[in-house]
This record gives structure tokens, sequence and C-alpha cells, in this order.
């Protein structure tokens, strides 16, 4: 079994996995078996994720089996298999302390800060693991990137009724819609790619899909006779589309950034202060989102089989990352069987 190192943007190297040695007390050691790919990881190749540091082994998200195991209150043993949260959390800091572990002033990503998936074995905190009880491994590889879409998605407390718009609907925005749909009287959504809009029409069945290059506002006004959202994730990232989001969101409503934009961003103040707006970021997930997730599949609530548009093994990925990274391909999410 071998270890994939991005050396570099753009450069992928195997090598022997480095000995993992025994797991401290509080970890396990576990067996990477699926590991879902996202814009991260592709950003990280293209040398564009900000913040970035090279050489890095990546991997975020994780369906694992357990190899080693000590006593632990979680009942978890060996052969068990599990997904992985991959925000690590210090547990001491202010953030931690309330149980906000996703923004955790000291937080360390799996495969982002340090070395992830692609190792093939890591060790990793007991407290991280969420036992499978009946998914599959694509499931468990999945269920970081949902997690995300449902802590957004809790962040806004929708009440009944609302109208909710997702912008941008790559994975984040698609798993922001699972996690609306049991909420929203409505969900529109809206995005620059002609591929993804197809993909929320024809798969997701959502009824209100909008091309956000030509002038939206109108679009939206027509949609709700008048009216404007009342609440909008923006999962996009782009300068651009964040600040117009000021202007879609209906009075006493709330916006939510998911995306992030490595930068400043700029609104006008009577704007924002005649709508009485919420403005609001979310940022990775917690261990109460993952539950939640996991439950949703178990139940069949959450049925992303057809999200998982590409598949690969561990031997193809370094074939295959480059094309996906590229740009204008119909990658939904691709899954390495490790
Ligand atoms: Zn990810
Ligand atoms: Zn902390």
């Amino acid at each position: 079994m071998k270890a994939i190192v991005l050396e570099r943007p753009g450069e992928f190297t195997v090598m022997d996995p480095p000995p993992m040695g025994k797991p401290k007390p509080g970890e396990a050691t576990v067996l990477v078996k699926t590991i879902g790919i996202c814009g991260t990881d592709l950003r990280a190749f293209g040398g564009n994720q900000p913040f970035f540091q090279y050489p890095r082994v990546l991997g975020h998200e994780l369906g694992v089996e357990i190899l080693e195991i000590g006593a632990n209150e979680k009942g978890l043993v060996a052969g068990d298999q599990c997904a992985v949260e991959p925000y690590l959390s210090c547990g001491h800091c202010n953030a931690c302390k309330r149980g906000k572990t996703n923004c955790c002033k000291n937080l360390r990503l799996l495969g982002v800060h340090i070395d992830g998936g692609m190792l093939g074995v890591l060790n990793v905190p007991i407290s991280k693991l969420h036992k499978s009880e009946g998914l599959s491994l694509d499931q468990l590889a999945l269920v970081e990137t949902l997690s995300v879409g449902a802590h957004a998605v809790r962040r806004a407390a929708l009440q009944p009724g609302e109208t909710v718009l997702i912008i941008g609907v790559g994975p984040i925005g698609l798993a922001i819609l699972q996690s609306v749909r049991q909420n929203a009287d409505r969900v529109i959504v809206m995005d620059i790619s002609m591929k993804r809009l197809e993909f929320c029409c024809n798969t997701m069945k959502v009824k209100d899909c909008i091309d956000a290059r030509s002038n939206p506002l109108p679009k939206l006004r027509e949609l709700l006779h008048g009216d404007l959202p009342t609440a909008i994730f923006d999962c996009t990232g782009s300068k651009e589309s964040m600040e117009a989001c000021f202007c879609y969101v209906e009075h006493a409503a709330k916006l939510v950034f998911v995306g992030l934009f490595n930068g400043d961003l700029t609104f006008n103040d009577p704007n924002f202060h005649q709508r009485e707006m919420t403005v609001l970021s979310s940022r990775n997930a917690t261990g109460e989102d993952f539950q939640q997730i996991m439950e949703g599949m178990r139940s069949g609530q959450i049925d992303i089989k057809s999200w998982v548009t590409h598949r690969v093994s561990s031997a193809s990925i370094i074939d295959a990352l480059p094309e996906w990274a590229s740009g204008d391909n119909d990658v939904i999410k691709a899954i390495v069987e490790w």
C-alpha cells in the first residue's frame, strides 16, 4: 500500500507510507477505505487554495475501518467502519468550550493543515469517529460535505414558510439543498454553470433554477411575486456574487456566507439597515451535524447515489485528479477507493 503526496501545485509523488506508530491515548488507528474529492483538493492541486502549505497529503472526506483502538466510551472496536470528522479541534479554547469545535481557535483540518487520508493509515481522535451503523463506504465519505450543508442550514435557524435561495450549487450548495428541503417552503437555486443548473433541474428536481449571469434580481422578484428570498446561502466564494447578495435579501431576512472569499467585502449600509438584515458566516461542521446527516442517510431521507459521478482506485488518482482540476467537466462528486 502506498501513500500519495502533493509535493507542490500540480505534482504528486508516490511514497511508502511513513510508519504510523501506536495511537496515543484517546486515538485509534484507522485504515482509509474511501476518500471523497472536493474543491479544496482541486484548488490545492491547482495552487490556488489560500494558506495551503506543501508538501501535503490530501484527503479529508473519509470512510475508514478501525484497525486498532483501546477501550472507549463510544463502544467502538477494531473492524468498525466510520465517518471521520476531519476538524481536529483543541478542546480547550473558548470556542471549543462552548461546543463550537467547527471554528476552534487552533483548528487543524486533516488533509489541509496536517497530512490526511491519502496516507492510507491514520491515527485519529476517537472523539472524531462516527460509527457507520449500516451506511456504505461511499456514504461515509460523503458525510462531511453534507454536514457542512447541514451546519449552514442550522446557522440560518429557518422558520416555517421561508423562501430560500442557494447561490452556487456545487457539492456544498447541493448539501444545503438536501438539508433545506426539510424546512423551507420553496427553494430557488442560482449558478453560472449550465451543467450545475441542469443537474439541479433534472436530478434534484428543483423547479426554479436561475442563470446568475443574466441580471437575476428581476427574475427573483418575478418568481416570488414581488418579494425576495428570506434566507440566502452563498456558496460561491466570489466577491461579486457575495456583494450582490445584499440586494437579493428580503426585509427582516438572513444571508449566510458559506463560501469564503480571501479578501474584503463591502456593502451599502442603508441597504443593510433598511432590511434589518442578519448576515452570518458558516464554517465546517460539528459532531452534531455529522450525526444528523448519518441518521438522514440511514432513514433514506438523504439519498446521494446520483451525486457520485466519478470513481477511481488509489492507483489512478494521480492521473484523474489533474483532469478534474482542469475545470470544465461533469464531476459532481468523485470517490477514490483506497
Ligand atoms: Zn471537502
Ligand atoms: Zn479549540
